[in-house]
Formats: structure tokens, C-alpha cells, sequence
């Protein structure tokens, strides 16, 4: 498995595989060929699908600055490596100087065909999470610190750096207000929800209110294409920080500790992102925001200091409960179902851990099932259903309301 830093991206929103991959992919091509005078990129697949909604042509011409821009999208193309397909041609005087083909492989991770990339460099010789379970129980280690042996010594740094970038988006997501930008007329509801006291609010409702505007501020961020971190990915991003936040701001844990529990929240992600996907182009949107929630309740469990199989256990329950989740952003924005779901994912995390500290013992399914079911499920799914705007709600809303 690769390294965890490849499971956090800090970047604009509002979609990993659709705006920071694609930028990604533009800047290190136009990098490749700085004389070229102009670009041609076709998009495929889920992208030329949705990227409007999303974004991708406004992230590829800012990793290409300045630079003439021919776009096609190529939606008959059945017979892709990737759902998020793209081809870049670099032209000199009308002619092909060079080209690449390059897939946005999820959370903003992109692979050019045929080429090895040092973002795919092995750092864990483990696969699965049965391997990494085993390895802690003869050591007698945490995950956190089986994390820290592996990784080099600038992770704690990158964490670091990381947990500044999603509490900056909780910060301005809460003070932002108005209406989120392409037209489909969705307002602003953080800072609302989290000043909307009720009479006789008992705490346990205060707690989700909470942690759901938390969730909110980071998904509106997103939606707004402002600077989010990738968790796993753009679309999913304020089920962890929501929870974490929560846990720092309103009950005082430290912040070393949310450290270790933002390590050991990345080792799932990288487990799912190695053994199935963290796309919903890929495999809907039980890969992002299952994902998300099984990350987060593995990083609540880790924060409590429950045992080792609670927290497998818990990020266990928390994607079991996502399986089947489809892919259906209405208008091909990250607004509708997206930003409820995070501060829904963020609620059904932390009853996870709280089924996973009594009844752990008695568990049947492995995380490494788990994800083998949702990855199967995923290939199972219908194309309507992953990411393309057309099947579900995107199909259903007609804006009545
Ligand atoms: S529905 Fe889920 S997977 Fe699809 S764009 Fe929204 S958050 Fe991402």
C-alpha cells in the first residue's frame, strides 16, 4: 500500500476526481510541454458526463494558466480503463507535439497511462487489514504507532498541516452565508443549523446539531470550490473533520490525539482505496461517502482508545450500512444528496463505534469483507448510478420545492 498522505489532498472543491485530479493532471502535462501554444483535452466517461457540474474544465484551465484550451467530451466511449478518462494533447502550429493519457483514480490521485508514479509508491507491504491486525497483535503496538514505523518522518507534519486545512474549512464554512453557485438555488444552512438552539435541546441533539453543522460548513466549502481536504475524497469531505472537530472544540481532546486518530482514520481509507475504490465514479457513492463514515468511525474508536478489533469492528459497521449507496448529484453538482449525506455519515459513524464498544465480540464480518462486498456491489451498479447525473435523484428532481 502506498503511503497515507495519498488518502489526504488539501485542494479546491467541490470534487476530487473532478476538479483536483483533473487539475493535477493539467499541470504536471503543461509542465511536459511548455512550448506547445495550445491544449486539446477530451474528457470521457463520468467526466464528460458530469464535469460541467463539477467543475473539471475551470480546474484543468487553472493548472494550464493562460493557455488556449480546445475541449471535447466523449460520452459513446464504452470501453474505458477509467470511468474518469482523459486524453491530453499538447499542439504546436495545429499539430500533436506530444500526448497522455491520464485517469483521475479517485481522491485526487491521478495515474498517466503506461507510467509509474512515485504517488504509487509502495510503502506498506501489507494489502489488507487482516495483515496490518495480525502485525499489531504480535508487536503488541497500536495502529497509530504501527502507522509511525512505516511512514517516513515528516507524517506527523503532514497530519499536521492536514488537520490546519480542515479546521480552516469548518471556520469559514460556519461564517459563510447565501446561496451555493450553479443554480440550482441550494442556500447555505451551517452557520444556521448552528445557532438553531431548540427549547429543552437535550444533549445528546445538541451533539449531532453540532456535528452536522460542522459537516455542513466543510460540504458547503466544497460546493463552493473553495480549499477542502480530500477525505477520502472532495464529494465526502466533512464526515471526518465534522467528528473530529467536535471532539477537539466541544470535548477537549487534544490535538496530538486527533493526530493519531486522523493516522489511523487514512490506514482504512488506504485499505479501501488499495483492495476496491474510493470513487464514485467507480463504484458510487457508498466508495465515498461509506468510505468517509467507515474512516471516521475508525477514528473516533481509535480516539476513545478502544481496542484494536472495536475499531475494525466499528469502521466495519459504518460502511456495511452505506452498501448499495448510489452516485445521483442532481444538475451534476455537489450539493443534492451530497452535503446532507456527509452530516447524516458523520451521525451514523459515531453510532457505529458505539454498537462496535459493547458488541465486538460477537462480530462475523471482517473490514476486509466489508469492502469486498462493496467494491463487488459497486461493479454490479448500474453506469446511471455512478456519477453520472443519470439515474436517482438526478433524474427525479424537478425542483418544486
Ligand atoms: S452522491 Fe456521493 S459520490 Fe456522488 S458526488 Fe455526491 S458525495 Fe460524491
Amino acid at each position: 500500500m502506498q503511503s497515507i498522505k495519498s488518502v489526504y489532498k488539501i485542494g479546491n472543491g467541490p470534487s476530487s476526481s473532478h476538479t483536483v485530479g483533473p487539475y493535477r493532471a493539467a499541470s504536471q502535462f503543461g509542465a511536459r510541454y511548455p512550448d506547445a501554444d495550445a491544449y486539446r483535452v477530451t474528457l470521457y466517461g463520468s467526466l464528460a458526463f458530469t464535469g460541467e457540474g463539477h467543475g473539471t474544465g475551470g480546474a484543468i484551465k487553472t493548472g494550464l494558466p493562460g493557455a488556449e484550451i480546445v475541449f471535447n467530451r466523449e460520452v459513446r466511449e464504452r470501453d474505458l480503463p477509467h470511468p474518469n478518462t482523459m486524453l491530453f494533447e499538447a499542439l504546436k502550429d495545429g499539430e500533436v507535439i506530444g500526448s497522455n493519457r491520464i485517469f483521475s483514480i479517485g481522491g485526487g490521485s491521478i495515474r498517466i497511462e503506461g507510467e509509474e508514479s512515485d504517488e504509487e509508491r509502495e510503502v506498506y507491504p501489507q494489502k489488507h487489514f487482516s495483515e496490518i491486525l495480525q502485525l499489531c497483535r504480535e508487536k503488541s503496538i497500536s495502529l497509530a504507532q504501527f502507522i509511525y514505523r512505516m511512514e517516513d518522518p515528516t507524517i506527523r507534519q503532514y497530519l499536521a498541516t492536514v488537520w490546519e486545512a480542515m479546521k480552516d474549512s469548518i471556520h469559514r464554512g460556519l461564517e459563510a452565508e447565501g446561496v451555493l453557485p450553479g443554480g440550482l438555488g441550494v442556500s447555505r444552512k451551517s452557520k444556521k443549523l448552528y445557532n438553531m438552539r431548540c427549547y429543552n435541546e437535550s444533549a445528546d441533539v445538541a451533539m449531532n446539531r453540532i456535528i452536522a453543522a460542522y459537516a455542513y460548513a466543510v460540504s458547503e466549502e466544497n460546493a463552493d470550490e473553495h480549499i477542502v481536504v480530500t477525505a477520502p475524497t472532495c464529494g465526502s469531505c466533512g464526515v471526518l473533520p465534522a467528528v473530529l472537530y467536535y471532539m477537539y472544540n466541544d470535548r477537549g481532546f487534544p490535538e496530538e490525539e486527533i493526530l493519531d486518530a486522523l493516522a489511523v482514520a487514512a490506514i482504512f481509507g488506504n485499505v479501501i482505496r488499495t483492495n476496491a475504490s474510493i470513487s464514485g465514479a467507480e463504484c458510487g457513492c457508498q466508495a465515498e461517502i461509506g468510505s468517509a463514515c467507515s474512516m471516521t468511525a475508525a477514528a473516533l474508536a481509535s480516539l476513545y482508545g478502544l481496542n484494536i478489533d472495536q475499531i475494525e469492528y466499528a469502521a466495519e459497521i459504518a460502511m456495511e450500512h452505506n452498501l448499495g449507496l448510489t452516485c445521483d448529484p442532481v444538475n451534476g453538482l455537489v450539493q443534492i444528496p451530497c452535503i446532507e449525506r456527509n452530516a447524516v455519515a458523520a451521525m451514523r459513524a459515531i453510532s457505529s463505534v458505539n454498537l462496535s464498544r459493547f458488541l465486538y465480540e460477537t462480530r462475523k464480518i471482517s473490514f476486509d469483507e466489508v469492502i469486498a462486498t462493496m467494491y463487488r456491489t459497486g461493479k454490479d451498479m448500474d453506469e446511471k448510478y455512478r456519477e453520472t447525473s443519470h439515474g436517482g435523484l438526478a433524474k427525479i428532481y424537478y425542483g418544486s420545492i
